[in-house]
């Protein structure tokens, strides 16, 4: 086995000033003229005021033109798909940012997601909460219901009885009136068999199922030494349940949870407090085995300062922001422009409470003479207490004002009061039975992007299946038992506040850092923010690495310094753990699956360090085995073409976290991108939380036998007849989990050669249809890293796998 901590590449590329400066001039390049830069529109990529973005394909004739897109700062999804014709991205963008990127020469596909499939995700989303909670009442109506007095405040739902391995388990679900308001669990009592006592069998506890804040009902599974024919529930009130126990019969599972492996813990989609408070609730419920930390930096807020922009042409526009928070006064300040209707008026303001209003100058005639600079200058002066005005985005404001009527300055914040609006600390779960940094570390992490719903839900999904499995299944127990797991389920909680309630497409955290001479006003709002994931420290844009932006509306803005950002300084935090040596980062949309290098420098395309041979056979071993854990929930394949280094089949990512984990904290780190799109309906989004989740524990498990795997995989060629003349079949077996590669045109396989379609032993591989006679050259790797034979696959290696595709004699 390798050292994990070996040797680590800290040094940044030389970049001479004179390449960095052909990097800021891209920026401004047309693709389509390659000649005359200085002639080329910039492309400007501000959103107005509440203008909707759209997913749209943008058409790119190559690689190189994907790259220019890049240098816009677009906001891209993570989405690109290499076809015969050229190369497809999708960006978020609004109709004048679309425009934009028109008459900058690109073209535009279909449009893929609109903000109305959005909003019907969150209707679904309430709805859901709200059937519950329509449930839980007529439940607790109908236990309270004086007419009917028998009715039980209690409910027993399912109580299945069943074996997995030697053991034998009891599973059961069951309703209490007040499960919404008290926390108390409940007790089962069990009996020994038909006509036994109650508890004569032993008692378990059962506890609350609270999804999106509202209570579902009590769950719970505990090993048993007989089967039950009958349990009795005695709710907190006396009220009394009883209830048949069934047998259950699961199907054989094909992966490696044994039957009654729990799982399936989310019923929708979840906001930043409440995937917060599933983690407290978790560890509140298994103090042994979890606990929650608050990460040591705040972000700054789901707040806002109130703003207006008052006037319709730029050089008459007066920009305005409160002092104060929008929350904590802001959005009570009003502005009025008046025409006092006199002749030789004064321009003066006046304030009466959080009312401001101006008095327009006018000349003789009575006609209004203030321009916006007068207006700005007379509103700092006169409410300079309340607020701060400026001319519109740079403009010298000689333009006369228009009156306007009385108006109120706004934050936009349209989340209920339930979500606070104080810089908010960020948390994460901490689950293992030993956490004290003696035991190998795992970090997962999801929403740096806000507007990517489902990744949290993996991991607050696989959070929860490590805890509730600890008791009766061995595999996890041995997880818990030897890894420290640290999972952070949103880093970039205002962000993700401001994607559910205010901007659908919010891709980066809230802070404005755009200065009052540029895109400070309350029209660029939806512009705002540091693309989290381009604000870290190795190979950034401040190190001349493409791929994020210095404009502060730019939807890969990698912020005005490295790190500047709470949440990346929590997740450099994180990643600092010392144990700490496998991670992943959570994102959607585009089934990927990548690791380090994520970012290079144009225009020559010079990558950050490749990982050695040795380390990329760990990351290609581990990620087939993750890759076939995923595949087992409904045969969903993340193709090989998608799984790799990120600047190989991506694009360009300066900055971003998986490369400072892997190069500066030498921690093997992946990034998933989760199922097809950021929001989608909610039977898909289910489906992708249950199958990502399978591959997140896979991870726990590839780390739990990292340590321990020194032996290196056999793999074996075996050749079966083909309905078709002249063809033989071929599949390979491997002698652990393993991924093999193989060529069929006699060279010498390395990585780059074709991945074969499976990674297990339980798997069964795929079967290769092939003319009979073709030489196969093939070696297997697992997920230590281990290579079969000591094959070296740099293609100049000799040792390793020859067969040919002949059916055996006989
Ligand atoms: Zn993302």
């Amino acid at each position: 086995m390798r050292d994990p901590l070996g040797p680590r590449w800290r040094r940044r590329l030389p970049l001479p000033a004179v390449l960095a400066g052909a990097v800021a001039v891209v920026l401004l390049v047309s693709p389509a003229s390659a000649t005359a830069p200085s002639a080329a529109p910039a492309v400007d990529l501000v959103r107005v005021g509440d203008e909707e973005a759209n997913v749209v394909e943008v058409l790119l004739a190559g690689t190189a033109q994907l790259d220019a897109l890049v240098a816009t700062g677009v906001d891209l999804d993570h989405h690109v798909a290499h076809t015969e014709n050229g190369v497809v991205a999708h960006a978020v963008v609004t109709a004048g940012e679309a425009a934009a990127l028109t008459g900058a020469g690109f073209t535009l596909g279909r449009v893929l997601h609109r903000p109305a499939d959005a909003r019907e995700r969150v209707a679904e989303r309430e709805a859901t909460i709200a059937g519950h909670v329509a449930e839980n009442r007529q439940f607790a109506a109908a236990a309270a219901d004086p007419t009917a007095p028998d009715a039980s405040d209690v409910k027993i739902i399912r109580a299945d009885w069943y074996t997995s391995g030697t053991s034998q388990i009891l599973s059961v679900e069951a309703k209490w009136a007040q499960g919404q308001t008290a926390a108390t669990p409940l007790t089962v009592e069990r009996d020994s068999g038909p006509g036994t006592e109650f508890g004569s069998g032993g008692t378990q506890t059962i506890s609350r199922f609270v999804d999106a804040g509202v209570y579902l009902y009590h769950r719970g599974a505990a090993t048993v030494t007989s089967r039950p024919d009958r349990i009795r529930i005695t709710s907190p009130t006396g009220d009394v349940a009883v209830a048949q126990v069934r047998e259950w019969l699961p199907t054989p599972g094909t992966g490696p949870e044994g039957p009654g492996y729990q799982k399936d813990f989310v019923t929708s989609y979840l906001t930043p407090t409440e995937l917060y408070a599933r983690i407290h609730q978790l560890a509140a419920e298994f103090p042994r085995l979890a606990e929650v930390v608050e990460l040591p930096y705040k972000t700054n807020g789901y707040r806002r300062h109130a703003q207006a922009v008052l006037g319709a042409a730029t050089a008459s526009r007066v920009a305005v922001d409160s002092l104060a928070w929008g929350h904590e006064g802001g959005n009570a300040i009003s502005v009025e422009l008046a025409d006092p209707g006199a002749a030789n008026t004064p321009l003066s303001v006046t304030v009466t409470g959080s009312a401001v209003r101006v008095t327009l100058g006018t000349d003789g005639a009575g006609a209004v003479t203030s321009t916006a600079a007068q207006v700005v200058a007379a509103l700092n002066a006169g409410a300079g207490a309340l607020l701060r005005a400026y001319t519109y985005r740079g403009s010298p404001g000689t333009g006369v004002v228009a009156p306007a009527p009385r108006t109120p300055l706004s934050d936009g914040l349209s989340a209920p009061a339930s979500v606070s609006r104080d810089p908010h600390p960020v948390y994460a779960i901490r689950i293992g039975k030993h956490r004290d940094g003696s035991k190998l570390g795992v970090l997962a992490y999801a929403q740096e992007h806000a507007r990517e719903w489902v990744p949290p839900l993996v991991t607050v999904e696989t959070a929860e299946r490590l805890l509730r499995n600890y008791a009766h299944d061995g595999q996890t127990k041995q997880l818990l038992d030897n890894l420290d797991i640290w999972i952070a389920p949103s880093v970039n909680p205002d962000g993700g506040h401001y994607s559910f309630y205010d901007f659908n497409s919010q891709r980066k955290n809230m802070t404005n850092h755009c200065p009052s001479t540029g895109a400070a006003d309350f029209l660029a709002r939806n512009s705002w923010g540091v693309d989290n994931n381009r604000n870290y420290t190795e190979y950034s844009l401040f190190d001349g690495y493409s791929g994020a932006s210095s404009s502060c509306t730019s939807g890969t803005y990698a912020g005005p310094s490295e790190l500047s950002e709470p949440e990346n300084r929590n997740v450099d935090w994180l990643a600092a753990r010392p144990n700490i040596r496998f991670s992943m980062n959570l994102h959607s949309s585009g089934n990927y699956f990548m690791w380090s290098p994520g970012a290079y420098a144009l225009p020559d395309r010079v990558s950050a360090p490749r990982p050695t041979l040795a380390e990329e056979s760990a990351f290609w071993g581990a990620s087939s085995r993750i890759l076939a854990a995923i595949k087992r929930h409904r045969n969903m394949a993340v193709t090989p073409a998608r799984t790799g280094p990120i600047s190989d089949v991506l694009y360009s990512a300066a900055g971003n976290s998986g490369d400072m984990l892997w190069y500066k904290y030498g921690i093997y780190a992946w990034n998933f991108e989760v199922g097809t799109s950021f929001q989608p309906e909610w039977d898909e989004a289910h489906d992708e939380t249950m199958e990502f989740a399978n591959g997140l524990v896979e991870l726990m498990r590839v780390a739990r036998d990292f340590a321990k795997d020194n032996s290196r995989p056999r793999s074996t060629l075996a050749v079966a007849p083909s309905s078709t003349p002249g063809m033989v079949t071929v599949t390979f077996s491997t002698s652990e989990p393993a991924a093999v590669f193989y060529t069929l045109d006699r060279a010498a396989p390395t990585y780059a050669s074709t991945l074969y379609g499976s990674a297990g032993v339980r798997e069964g591989g795929e079967t290769l249809t092939v003319p009979a006679g073709t030489t196969v050259h093939w070696f297997s790797v697992d997920s230590a890293g281990n290579v079969e034979n000591n094959y070296r696959p740099d293609g100049n290696g000799r040792n390793y796998r020859q067969g040919t595709a002949v059916l055996p004699a006989g």
